[in-house]
């Protein structure tokens, strides 16, 4: 596999890290296009096949396990499994784009270890534990046991920050806007690799 770049942006849900992506996406002088991850948790809503997520049963998923399709793959909760197909990343790398993931913290940083001159890893903080509290109880219509099993996993996940290559505090969003399109512009538009 060679190419472009990727960009990854991992958070704690309720960070930001989506509104940040779709806003990159947006910018052509980046040259950006997004990462559809495969998943066998059930379709929600309005989500397309292969827009959303490249929808397929646990016994597909595990089939592309056992063939080492996946660049990187997760049991998130049971039999719900999440991973990047390295044909997805192959596909947008001979169309010339930078490829930009919304994944979580322990895939963002495996894709970081195989690509480490590739990649540029960004984390997204949000700005305090208690505030992401107010943010995810504000858009969600989830049980106060899920917020909190969101906010514990979020604790966990600030812990990994430092992992990262850059760290953005998501306090005013559109500073956060800013400050994510200069990182991704400078990283992209760089020489080396
Ligand atoms: P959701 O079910 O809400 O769409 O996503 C649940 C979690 O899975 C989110 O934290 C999301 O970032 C993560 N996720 C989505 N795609 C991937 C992937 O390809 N790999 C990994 N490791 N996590 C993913």
């Amino acid at each position: 596999m060679a190419g472009g770049k990727l960009i990854i942006f991992s958070a704690p849900s309720g960070s930001g890290k989506t509104t940040i992506v779709r806003h990159l996406l947006k910018q052509q002088d980046l040259n950006l296009a997004f990462s559809v991850s495969a998943t066998s948790r059930p379709r929600r809503g309005k989500e397309k096949n292969g827009e959303h997520y490249y929808f397929m049963t646990v016994s597909e998923f595990k089939k592309h396990i056992k063939n080492d399709d996946f660049l990187e793959w997760e049991e998130v909760y049971r039999d719900n499994f999440y991973g990047t197909l390295k044909t997805e990343v192959e596909r947008l790398w001979a169309e010339g784009k930078n490829v930009i993931f919304d994944i979580d913290v322990v895939g963002g940083l495996r894709i970081k270890k195989k690509f480490p001159k590739e990649t540029l890893a960004v984390f997204v903080k949000p700005p305090s534990v208690d505030e992401l509290k107010i943010r995810l109880k504000k858009r969600s219509t989830e049980s106060e046991d899920k917020i909190n099993m969101r906010v514990a996993k979020a604790s966990v996940e600030l812990a990994t920050a430092p992992q990262f290559d850059k760290t953005i505090k998501n306090y005013d969003l559109d500073v956060a806007l800013k400050e994510a399109h200069d990182l991704v512009a400078s990283f992209v538009n760089s020489k080396e690799q």
